[in-house]
């Protein structure tokens, strides 16, 4: 049987540190990653493919607050939604050029993904994930007339002047809203991409899914996919290769094949940062305890021989 791969792509892995964040740039960006997913559909895989937006929606929303003299600002949920649509598009676009050159015909398209979170989840009461632009003392002070719903927080030290910046919840994914479609694509043979930026977070309301002022982890919902459509393996590409212990001290070390257990005591050592590698080792072991063969972090150049072998973190049953 065909192996099923969810590949989760990191944000650093489109947009670099030193990038401007260009179309081009991306574009760029966006090919290497796909060259290195072509490798694994060439060994015989079938990915599925979800990708970060965070620089991206960063990008997007200082054009909302510049332009909004001009046109109205979008929010959020909508802000997520557009920059799925922009990296599905480079990715469907590079992905599909990269199969036909090595005579691949398979379909690739990219799904506007709704994720279903819970209004009560307690990350709303004490919200924590910045996004967007920041801003100076003065500005804040009129944020929080002009946008009454927003939280800013102060989250750099008094010495900098911009140094204010919104912060939204983090709720966890209960469900994946069209995994039904996403299931239906995988059967008919399609690759396809999901779940980006962690997918739209939308919740229950009086009449219906609406969507909600919130980031989702996109590897936390990558995992949850992963699960929904029975992958076998969990791929989660960043800019390092491993996760580590002691991680940025002298006696670092990395994490190599661990199982279930021993990885549990591991992240115990909070040597796994919140909002960077933490998620990311969650994500692996929600993935394995819910049943998934083997979850592995390790960076984009090296996905193929974390698959075919088992270089990077790899945990497995
Ligand atoms: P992505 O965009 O791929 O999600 P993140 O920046 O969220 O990337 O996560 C990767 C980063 O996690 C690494 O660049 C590293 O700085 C950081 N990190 C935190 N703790 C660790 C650790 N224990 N081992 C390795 N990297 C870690
Ligand atoms: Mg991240």
């Amino acid at each position: 049987m065909t192996k099923t791969i969810l590949v989760a792509l990191g944000g650093n892995a489109i947009k670099s540190a030193d990038d401007e964040g260009t179309a081009a740039e991306q574009f760029a960006n966006v090919y290497k990653a796909s060259a290195e997913l072509v490798k694994l559909i060439k060994a015989g895989y079938k990915l599925v493919v979800t990708h970060g937006n965070g620089p991206q929606a960063g990008n997007l929303l200082i054009q909302q607050e510049e332009g909004k003299k001009f046109v109205p600002d979008m929010p959020l949920d909508v802000v997520g939604a557009m920059t799925q649509g922009q990296l599905g598009y480079m990715f469907a676009q590079a992905l599909g050029n990269l199969l036909r050159k090595e005579g691949i015909e398979t379909p690739v398209a990219a799904l506007v993904n709704q994720v279903l979170v819970s209004a009560d989840d307690p990350d709303y009461l004490d919200p924590s994930k910045p996004v967007g632009p920041f801003f100076t003392e003065a500005e804040a002070a009129q944020l929080k007339i002009d946008k009454p719903d927003w939280l800013i927080k102060e989250v750099k030290p008094k010495t900098v002047e911009k140094r204010f910046r919104r912060v939204v919840a983090s709720p966890k994914p209960k469900a994946n809203v069209e995994s039904d479609v996403i299931r239906r694509m995988i059967d008919a043979g399609i690759i396809v991409i999901a779940s980006g930026g962690g997918g739209v977070p939308v919740i229950e309301g009086a009449n219906g899914l609406e969507g909600t002022a919130a980031v989702i982890d996109k590897d936390i919902a990558g995992a949850k996919l992963a699960e929904i459509i029975g992958a076998d393996v969990l791929l989660i590409l960043t800019d390092v290769a491993h996760a580590k212990l002691n991680y940025g001290k002298p006696n670092e070390t990395n994490v190599g094949t661990v199982s279930l257990s021993e990885m549990h005591t591991l992240a115990e050592g909070g040597d796994f940062l919140a909002g960077s590698m933490g998620p990311k080792v969650r994500a692996c072991m929600k993935f394995v305890e819910k049943g998934g063969a083997r979850a592995i972090i390790t960076s984009l150049d090296h996905a193929y021989d974390a698959i075919t072998g088992n270089f990077g973190t790899q945990i497995v049953q």
